[in-house]
Formats: C-alpha cells, sequence, structure tokens
C-alpha cells in the first residue's frame, strides 16, 4: 500500500462505494465468467463504451464460448457479430488470439503477462486487466479513467494520461492486495459515473474529503 497518507483511507471509501453502486450486473463480471469470456470483454471494451459492448457480448460469448469455437467459423461469422462495435480489426485480433490460445496454451487463456502481451490485440491495460479479473492476481491498469482520478484525488500533474508512469506507479502502490478486481472495477466506475471528465460530481463524492482537486 501506499505511504501517501490518504491512500488506505481512499482505497476503503472507494471499495465501499463500489460495493453499493458498482455495475455488477455487467455480464462479464459474473463469477462464473471464464477466463475466455474476460478477454473477450476486454478486446470488445478498446474504444469502446460499456454499453455498445453489452449490446453484443452475451450474444456472442454464446456462439464463441472458447478459442475453438471462434476458428472453427469464418472470418465474415466473427465479423457480422461485432459489427456494431465498429473497429473491425478486432474480427482478426479474436482469431488470432485463439489460434495462439490453442497452439501455445492448451486452448486455455495464459496467466502471465508475457504470455498475454504475445496474444493479438493485447496491449498493457489488456493483459493487466485479464489477469486481474480472470486470474485473480494482483495486477494493476491505468485508462483514462483510472488516469482522471487518482490524478485529481491526489494531485498528480499527469492529469489524465493513461500512459504517465506516475499513474501506473500510484494504481500499483495503492492496489489492495487480494480485491485487485473490485478496485480497478470501481476506479472504472467511479470514472465513469461520479469523477467524470467534465462536471465531476464533487458535492455528492463520497471521498471528496480527500481528495486533492476538490480543496
Ligand atoms: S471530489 Fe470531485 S474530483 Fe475529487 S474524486 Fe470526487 S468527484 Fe472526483
Amino acid at each position: 500500500m501506499s505511504s501517501h497518507p490518504n491512500c488506505d483511507a481512499f482505497v476503503d471509501k472507494l471499495l465501499t462505494w463500489y460495493d453499493d453502486n458498482g455495475r455488477h450486473h455487467l455480464p462479464w463480471r459474473k463469477n462464473d465468467a471464464s477466463p475466455f469470456e474476460v478477454l473477450v470483454a476486454e478486446l470488445m471494451l478498446q474504444q469502446t463504451s460499456v454499453e455498445q459492448v453489452q449490446e453484443v457480448f452475451e450474444e456472442f460469448v454464446e456462439k464463441f464460448p472458447n478459442p475453438d469455437s471462434v476458428v472453427a467459423v469464418s472470418e465474415e461469422e466473427i465479423s457480422e457479430e461485432i459489427e456494431p462495435l465498429g473497429l473491425q480489426k478486432r474480427t482478426k485480433y479474436f482469431r488470432k488470439a485463439s489460434h495462439r490460445i490453442i497452439e501455445q496454451h492448451g486452448g486455455h487463456v495464459p496467466d502471465e503477462r508475457s504470455e498475454l502481451l504475445d496474444l493479438h490485440g493485447a496491449g498493457e491495460y489488456t493483459a493487466a486487466s485479464v489477469l486481474a479479473h480472470a486470474h485473480g492476481k494482483d495486477a494493476v491498469a491505468v485508462d483514462t479513467n483510472v488516469a482522471r482520478v487518482l490524478s485529481r484525488v491526489f494531485g498528480l500533474d499527469a492529469a489524465d494520461d493513461p500512459n504517465a508512469a506516475e499513474n501506473w506507479d500510484l494504481a500499483e502502490r495503492s492496489s489492495p492486495t487480494g480485491r485487485c478486481s473490485d478496485y480497478l472495477h470501481a476506479l472504472i466506475d467511479f470514472g465513469s459515473t461520479v469523477c467524470t471528465a467534465s462536471n465531476p460530481k464533487c458535492s455528492d463524492c463520497p471521498v471528496a474529503d480527500l481528495c486533492d482537486y476538490a480543496e
């Protein structure tokens, strides 16, 4: 845990907020979501809203529950399913990543960062998210929402830059051992609904008393 004086209190309050207000209903967050479903969700969520992904996710994983089912059909069939999401390059990601998972990992989504980074379409954020959400590992991932929340609360200079080292460093140091998955989901949900890019709801914010931005 970070040595920042407000860090423990921030994490506690955020997780309490998440328990009551988080988007626990999202299908890829269910306890029985498979690692492959988590990977599919993370690839779909790249540059795409949660609402858009919700429209296609369940039907997609019902038709294609594992890498074998993805490589068994034509590229066109995959493309048709994810067409509403845009970014058609994802069709190739799904197929190439599925091939690699079958050929190099016996059909199982790997649980090592380097192996996940080796899958098509998976960068640092996706790899860390799959480690935390699919394999329960203590891994952190910083996207624009997470960077914005951390930068505001702790007065970092990096603002909402998801690539800034200080945001990743703070995310790492503040992550609660054993609850990284919840922490990441909490940061994302909080950044989407309370600490929004414009007009953050500071007057109704559960961590306002700890927040550098609100002072
Ligand atoms: S007080 Fe405002 S800026 Fe700070 S975390 Fe809450 S919503 Fe974000």
